[in-house]
């Protein structure tokens, strides 16, 4: 497999509850559209529009914090979601 193509969808044993919020945000003013969040999420959470990211769903979203650790000009605030953890999986 094209380890590059690889998705949540590839995971078996996943799994995500609803109602965890906004936790991951983004700052428009700082965001200078490097793609990183983007093309580091495994969720397909990002998107790039105008040169500005934005969030599509978070609804996939992992809580690797991913996109915040590639994110160099500090546009991205992660915070963990409501109730702890909206993800989980069946290895922990
Ligand atoms: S990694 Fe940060 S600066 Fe780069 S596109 Fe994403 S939010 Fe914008
Ligand atoms: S925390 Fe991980 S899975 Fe969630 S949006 Fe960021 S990179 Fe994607």
């Amino acid at each position: 497999m094209d380890q590059t193509k690889r998705t949540h969808k590839d995971f078996p044993g996943v799994e995500w509850t609803s109602g965890t919020g906004a936790f991951i945000t983004v700052d428009a003013e700082k965001c200078t559209g490097c793609a990183n969040c983007v093309n580091v999420c495994l969720g397909g959470c990002w998107a790039l529009e105008a040169k500005k990211a934005r969030i599509k769903t978070l609804g996939t979203c992992m809580e690797c914090a991913s996109c915040w650790y590639v994110c160099d000009s500090g546009a991205i605030s992660f915070n963990w979601p409501a109730g702890g953890t909206g993800y989980r999986s069946d290895w922990g």
